[in-house]
């Protein structure tokens, strides 16, 4: 046994940190502990992280990472949930190939990693067969990483059958609309072709979609720009939400980093849509973060130079450089990567004292590659100092972690 005492832990029902000694198991032989009780005043106690938008690339891409490695790279930055994206090879489009990913995820027991499954051309009319075998659905309305990309009236074809089915499972929308990035082919940088308007575009057709299923539960992820804001604050639908990525609030077209390694989908913005997104979330027009990481190793950025980056550890140190430096509250913080991801997702959360993480929410530290544990090596925010350093993660009352950074 060990205390962690002092600690200022959260506590959902009163929406604030209150100061207890909560007690954990650990093994000794994983953990070296000195003194069992660990003074924990200068610390936070807050619920571990769900990210919605992951892509492990287990089975068909192990290069760039895989599940063992993924759920080692989440947990090292406090995130024990995520929801594991089907642009894997074989896709995750069938009952066999969500069994298939389900058996893969078994390979680790740190993580609990939900499995999403791609509504396609192919499956659209029969979508419903798959409820069983999936935690949520994903819908790529234009090219990405993959090809999964599905015409307007497959997507309402499926909604039709999700509806009749009464799935309480969510449909998490990649929003980009095809026709534009059509028109758009021939721009030389990679922002200009896959413009603000685009996303604009395809949002107002989810919009609809949600109004015009108001049963399913719809959700657009990595909110990218301000024109979206704007459509999101107006249209206030109370069966669509949405999540943004540190990438969005944090980088932009100009940041330093080589742009091969700045090419992502939707592409990275101005400035003012950082802004803008940042008080969007904190004013809560858009519900969630999640990274969408997408890792693609160095060698393939310097290469092939294909689009995504890795982001599941950068998640939460970014949620928590913004509360630092006042642009977003502890409470707004919380909603945004606990309680509403794991309400969208049907997850039952444990309870906070038996299943939480310790960081230091004053100290700041860099992203270097002795901190990045993605076998994608690299990271958007390489050099930058994040705050919020991890320093002991406990599930069901058992420690995980006792990092020292
Ligand atoms: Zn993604």
């Amino acid at each position: 046994m060990i205390v962690f005492s002092n600690l200022k832990i959260w506590n959902n029902e009163k929406r604030d940190f209150e100061v207890k000694d909560v007690e954990i198991d650990y093994d000794p032989a994983l953990f070296k502990i000195a003194d069992p009780e660990i003074d924990c005043r200068d610390y936070l106690g807050i619920p571990p992280g769900i990210d919605l938008h992951v892509h492990f690339r287990e089975p068909g891409f192990e290069h760039k990472e895989d599940i063992l490695s993924g759920a080692e790279t989440a947990l090292f930055g406090g995130v024990l949930t995520v929801l594991d994206m089907p642009n894997t090879n074989p896709i995750t489009d069938s009952v066999k190939t969500l069994q298939q990913k389900r058996e893969i995820t078994k390979k680790q027991d740190i993580v609990d990693i939900l499995i999403a499954a791609a509504i396609t051309e192919k499956n659209a009319e029969s979508i419903d067969s798959l409820d069983d075998y999936c935690d949520a659905y994903k819908v790529f309305m234009s090219e990405s990483f993959g090809e999964l990309m599905v015409n307007e009236d497959k997507i309402t074809a499926s909604l039709n059958k999700l509806e009749e089915s009464g799935t309480i499972k969510p449909i998490i929308f990649h929003a980009e609309d095809p026709r534009i990035l059509e028109e758009r082919a021939t721009e030389q940088s990679h922002y200009k072709k896959r413009p603000p308007e685009a996303e604009a575009i395809a949002l107002q057709k989810i919009l609809q979609w949600a109004k015009d299923y108001s049963s399913l539960k719809l959700h657009v992820t990595h909110v990218s720009s301000s024109l979206s804001l704007k459509l999101l604050e107006l249209a206030n639908i109370p069966n669509l939400t949405s999540d943004t990525c540190p990438r969005y609030l944090f980088l932009n077209q100009f940041s330093e980093l080589d742009e091969n390694y700045k090419k992502v989908n939707p592409p990275l913005r101005k400035e003012y849509d950082n802004q803008s997104l940042i008080e969007a979330l904190s004013m809560g027009i858009v519900d969630m973060v999640s990274s969408d990481h997408s890792p693609h190793t160095i060698s393939e950025k310097e290469n092939e130079k294909p689009c995504g980056m890795p982001g599941v550890q950068e998640l939460l140190p970014a949620v928590f450089t913004l509360i630092h430096s006042g642009e977003l509250e502890w409470e707004r913080a919380i909603e945004a990567f606990s309680t509403f991801p794991s309400k969208l997702l049907n997850i039952q959360n444990e309870p906070l004292e038996e299943s939480f993480q310790i960081i230091d929410p004053y100290t700041p530290f860099t992203v270097d590659s002795k901190w990045i544990k993605s076998k994608a090596g690299w990271s958007p925010f390489q050099d930058r100092m994040l705050f919020g350093s991890l320093k002991y993660v406990i599930k069901n009352s058992q420690m995980l972690i006792k990092a020292d950074y």
